[in-house]
């Protein structure tokens, strides 16, 4: 097996199940394990042994999902965990101390900013918000207490392109880890290990889920050597080299936020990995198609999809996507009245905050994820009274498109 596909479908071992043979993983739906022996107990642990303890600790659904996700990606490492935000909070817990900073842009998903600017904060780690297009601005920030550049690969809802290779080159010059959230579009679309990311998460709520089943989150650890630069990390790296990250997430922080994956959720986005990539292909498809529509609607004031010809960040979507920019599209109408109206004339797209559904569906943000947000904050995220967001799924696109059609024509 050489292709993804193939190998999201088979695995690693092809042995789902040695006792049955079963096809799918089952589900160890158990809190506990059982030990032959007291010297068993013992070795398993100290960590001598690979028997399971406990399923905050490990699971062995969990695990399957968790192999099948570092052959997705060639990580050296995947943790799941219980959400793409414990996936965002136990990567800084891991990184960070009182007195360090992280530099990062202000268009970020919600709760990744709140996490960031209320939450670290207290702890007196201060986040700086810069420009990430903008490579003198990323350095002039960097300090000897810089833990990481953190970035976003597809922002939502501004849907910026980032000139990676600039930002991975001056995270290897400077020595500072390069984090991205892949959840928008995951290692099907941008391969971060390629592109110098030592440290990758995403929601697996999105795409990995199949169409929104469940809540999850994953990080994966690629080989780095950054680790050894990092004071919370010099201990595990004199003992672990380039697994330094990964060994004091799992040993510790992952355990002590208590942060674990249900089994039966681990069960539900194995089954979406072996249809992701299909689900991926007719999604862009359907996504792309839509924006050409809308793009030529003369009642659309402005489109924003980065895999459109023409579009602002196309280049960067051929260059570093592979020409395909997932299911958010941006599209603004005259004023917050016609959008409410717009979206109240829909027939079969839903009216709904996630993305990355089966479903398509349409959210106005500045009214609903970004209602107490002050007006200040919301012009510097590019948030405005005239936009949608529209999250294309998986439907036949000329019903999509007729259902669009049809919701414009009232207005
Ligand atoms: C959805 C999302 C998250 C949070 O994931 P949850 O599974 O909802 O906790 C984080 N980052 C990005 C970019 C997301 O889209």
């Amino acid at each position: 097996m050489r292709h993804i596909t193939s190998k999201l479908i088979h695995g690693s071992s092809g042995k789902e199940d040695q006792q049955y043979r079963s096809l799918k993983t089952p589900i160890y739906q158990t809190a506990s394990y059982d030990f032959e022996s007291a010297e068993d107990a013992e070795k398993a642990f100290r960590g001598e042994s690979e028997a399971y303890i406990y399923s905050r600790i490990g699971n062995p659904t969990v695990t399957e999902l968790e192999k099948r996700l570092a052959l997705f990606s060639n990580a050296d490492n995947a943790l799941c965990v219980s959400s793409g935000m414990a996936a965002v909070s136990n990567v800084f817990l891991t990184l960070c101390s009182s007195g360090d900073n992280i530099i990062t842009s202000p268009y970020l998903f919600g709760n990744t900013w709140s996490f960031f600017a209320k939450t670290l904060k207290e702890f007196n780690v201060e986040v700086r918000f810069v420009d990430l297009e903008n490579p003198e601005e990323i350095e002039r920030n960097i300090d000897r207490n810089t833990r990481a550049i953190f970035m976003e690969v597809l922002t939502n809802p501004q849907l910026i392109v980032y000139d990676f290779e600039a930002i991975s080159h001056i995270a290897s010059d400077k020595n500072i880890p390069l984090i991205a959230d892949n959840s928008v579009l995951t290692p099907y679309i941008f391969e971060s290990k390629n592109l110098g990311v030592d440290i990758e998460i995403f929601s697996n709520t999105k795409f990995i889920s199949g169409g929104a089943t469940s809540i999850g989150g994953t990080i994966l650890c690629y080989p780095s050597d950054k680790w050894a630069a990092v004071p919370k990390l010099a201990e595990q790296y004199d003992k672990f080299g380039q697994q330094a990250f990964y060994k004091r997430m799992h040993k510790e922080i992952y355990r002590n936020t208590g942060a674990c994956l249900s089994p039966n959720s681990a069960f539900l986005q194995l089954l979406g990995l072996e249809t992701i990539t299909l689900r991926i292909d007719r999604i862009c498809e359907n996504a792309l198609k839509t924006a050409e529509f809308l793009n030529d609607s003369d009642k659309v004031q402005h489109v924003d999809y980065p895999a459109l010809k023409g579009a602002k960040y196309c280049d960067l979507t051929q260059k570093f996507l592979k020409g395909k920019s997932g299911c958010l599209i941006n599209l603004e109408l005259d004023g917050k009245e016609n959008c409410f109206r717009f979206m109240n004339n829909l027939e079969m797209i839903r009216r709904g905050t996630n993305f990355c559904d089966n479903k398509s569906m349409i959210i106005h943000p500045a009214s609903t994820i970004f209602w107490d947000t002050p007006a200040k904050e919301k012009e510097l995220m590019k948030i405005n009274d005239n936009m949608l967001r529209l999250s294309v799924g998986l439907e036949d696109v000329s019903d999509i498109i007729d259902d669009i059609q049809q919701a414009l024509y009232k207005l």
